[in-house]
């Protein structure tokens, strides 16, 4: 069996989940699970509902939602002919989940509110997929993920229990295809054991896929994505970017990391540990080569590059010319556990630590004053963050050009550049 993920993009119109049709019809001999993001940009639409509910505009909240919901049930209705009344009270009962809670009063952390709020995007996408899929001839069983993915309790971060739903793959989604040749489910989502709803992190679909690959043994994952290939540098800042045909794991979970936007970092761990292929495939066209990833030695790669703006560089020294030394770093580390935050790059000297942020401004401005109480804090923004692998001098200054060098770090494969 094989496993596909369909993101945002590949569903955000009628005309395109018509387009997904066609691309399973095209693979009719297969048992395929198949995991789909939200359409198009709902899972922002739906943040700002979380927003306006939590500030306490709950008429606001109210009506940005409403716009969802009309959204969805036009798509539904453009699509499904016979399907659509059963389809529109599944849907019914999505909005209707929402909406109970928007009347409420915020009394919990706003996480746990944006979880509720947000997990609807996906399942109404793939209600109305899977209906639209059941009437083209694709017979397909839908299924609710939060039934079998089971997640700790941190919101908007949750972390899956493997033991717990590797047990419900096996009992409750292998037999499905026993029914049916394909399954549709949402990506991104789950649930705690006390069937409050989870997000597993922002673009999580993908690792939702690498999940399902491993727990059912699938024999390859696909990304269906709106570019070609994987690229050896974002096209939109680079436009002499090229195609990158074949990828190891090792490659793409290190340009993950350093923030390229290719592949969710946390999808490559359950692929390379059963040794399933990933493709990267290109929806517009399916005869496209598109990527390979996988475990074997490949040729040689051009300097990939990734480039990370809005930066903020926080400076933290002692006061009294002490060293900054485990106790500090220690302390530190255990901020950014507590705040969430993964510096793109640290570097510890005698008596100062650096670390490279996203401007995330509540959480540069939480952990500047949580450091202040023991450290001296500077923080300098609007900086780049050039990560560049398999350099060469050449693209180095080709790249740099005349721009101030705060901070480099480098070893034989990767050089991080932090630039005025
Ligand atoms: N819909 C979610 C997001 O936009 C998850 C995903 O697409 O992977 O972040
Ligand atoms: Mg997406």
């Amino acid at each position: 069996m094989k496993v596909f993920k369909f993101g945002g993009a590949s569903v955000n119109s009628v005309e395109r989940i018509r387009n997904l049709a066609r691309i399973m019809q095209a693979c009719p001999a297969d048992r395929i699970m198949v995991i789909i993001s939200a359409m198009g940009k709902t899972t922002n639409a739906l943040e700002k509902v979380a927003e306006s509910f939590y500030e306490g505009n709950k008429t606001e909240a109210l009506s940005l939602f409403d716009a969802v919901k009309q959204q969805h049930l036009t798509t539904a209705r453009e699509l499904l002919s016979s399907g659509y009344e059963s389809c529109a009270s599944r849907l019914q009962d999505f909005f209707t989940e929402v909406e109970w809670l928007l009347h409420d009063q915020p009394v919990r952390d706003y996480d746990y509110y944006y979880d509720q709020i947000v997990c609807v995007g996906e399942l109404l996408s793939t209600a109305i997929i899977s209906a639209s899929l059941n009437e083209t001839g694709i017979s397909n069983t839908w299924l609710d993920v939060r039934d079998i993915f089971r997640t700790d309790d941190d919101f908007r971060d949750a972390g899956i229990d493997w033991a717990f739903t590797l047990a419900k793959v096996k009992e409750q989604v292998e037999p499905l295809f026993d029914k049916t040749p394909v399954i549709i489910t949402q990506g991104f989502i789950g649930a705690t054991d006390e069937n409050e709803s989870t997000t597993l992190g922002r673009e999580g679909s993908d690792y939702s896929a690498a999940v399902f690959a491993n727990m059912l043994d699938a024999e390859s994952q696909t990304i269906w994505k709106d570019v070609e290939s994987v690229m050896n540098a974002d096209p939109k800042q680079f436009p002499d970017a090229v195609a990158l045909p074949e990828l190891n794991y090792k490659e793409v979970i290190e340009m993950a990391y350093y923030g390229a936007q290719v592949i969710h970092p946390k999808t490559i761990k359950p692929l390379q540990n059963k040794g399933i292929p990933l493709y990267v495939k290109c929806f517009l066209d399916p005869t496209l080569p598109g990527t390979v990833i996988h475990n074997q030695p490949i040729p040689p790669l051009p300097p990939v590059i990734v480039l990370k703006e809005n930066q903020v560089l926080v400076e933290m020294s002692s006061r009294d010319f002490s060293f900054i030394g485990e106790q500090h770093v220690g302390h530190l580390y255990h901020l950014f556990e507590q705040l969430h935050i993964r510096p793109n790059l640290t570097q510890n000297g005698a008596i100062s630590f650096l670390c490279v942020l996203d401007n995330r401004p509540e959480k540069v401005e939480k952990l500047a004053l949580a450091a202040a109480e023991f450290l001296d804090i500077q923080v300098k923004k609007d900086l780049s963050l050039l990560t560049v692998r398999h350099y060469s001098e050449e693209k180095l200054k080709e790249l740099t050009g005349q721009r101030q060098l705060l901070l480099k770090q480098q070893t034989r494969e990767t050089i991080q550049l932090l630039l005025d």
